[in-house]
C-alpha cells in the first residue's frame, strides 16, 4: 500500500523520537492528519523551540540569556548542584527539595568515548564557586557519573569548596531522570559529604 508522502515524512520524523517505534509514529501521524488544529498547535510549539538556547551561566535551557532558575532571586546562591543533563536538572526540580542553583555539565567523563574534562562544561564552573558553601555532586549512579563525581570532588577539595554526593538508595547504574521525586528528594536530603 502506498501512503501519502506527507504522512510518511511525519511518521519518519516522529519515529526518531525516544520511546516512539514505527507503529506508534504512524498512528500519531495519522491522528495529526485528521486533527489539523492539534497539528497547528504542535507546529507552533516546535517553532518556539528555535528560541531556546543554553543559559549563559548554568547551561539549563533558557529563552533569553539566563534561565528562569538563574534569574530567580529567591534561590540559595551558596548552594550549587552539578548535574549531567538538563533532564537531570528537571528531575531535581520536580523533587522540590533543592533550593540552590545548578550547573549542567553536558555529560559525564567517559574516556572510552573520548569524553574528558575538556569536553564537559567545567571552565564555566570554577568561576562560579566564589561564595558557594556546598557543591552537591548530583551526577548519575553510573560508572561514568561516579567517576565524574570523584574527579569533581578532588578538584573542589583543591579549591577549598565543600562537596557532597546524593545519598545512596538511588538505583545503581541509573540516570536521575528516571528516579521518582520522593526518592530523589530523600537522596538530596541525606546527601553525604565527600
Ligand atoms: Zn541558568
Amino acid at each position: 500500500m502506498k501512503y501519502p508522502e506527507g504522512l510518511l515524512k511525519l511518521a519518519r520524523a516522529l519515529s526518531r523520537l525516544p520511546g516512539i517505534g514505527p507503529k506508534t509514529a504512524q498512528r500519531l501521524a495519522l491522528h495529526l492528519a485528521f486533527h489539523q488544529e492539534e497539528a497547528g498547535e504542535l507546529k507552533q510549539a516546535l517553532e518556539g523551540l528555535a528560541a531556546l538556547r543554553a543559559c549563559r551561566i548554568c547551561g539549563n535551557l533558557a529563552e533569553g540569556e539566563l534561565c528562569p532558575i538563574c534569574q530567580d532571586e529567591d534561590r540559595d546562591r551558596t548552594l550549587l548542584a552539578v548535574v549531567e543533563t538538563v533532564a537531570d536538572l528537571y528531575a531535581l526540580e520536580r523533587s522540590g527539595e533543592f533550593p540552590g542553583l545548578y550547573h549542567v555539565l553536558g555529560g559525564a567523563l567517559n574516556p572510552l568515548e573520548g569524553v574528558g574534562p575538556k569536553e564537559l562544561r567545567l571552565e564555566s564552573l570554577w568561576p562560579r564557586l566564589s561564595g558557594v558553601r556546598e557543591v552537591v555532586l548530583a551526577t548519575s549512579m553510573t560508572v561514568e557519573g561516579e567517576a565524574t563525581a570523584l574527579y569533581l570532588a578532588e578538584e573542589l577539595k583543591r579549591r577549598g569548596v565543600r562537596a557532597s554526593r546524593l545519598a545512596y538508595g538511588l538505583p545503581v547504574g541509573g540516570s536521575l531522570e528516571y528516579v521518582d521525586e520522593v526518592t530523589l528528594g530523600r537522596a538530596l536530603e541525606g546527601r553525604k559529604p565527600l
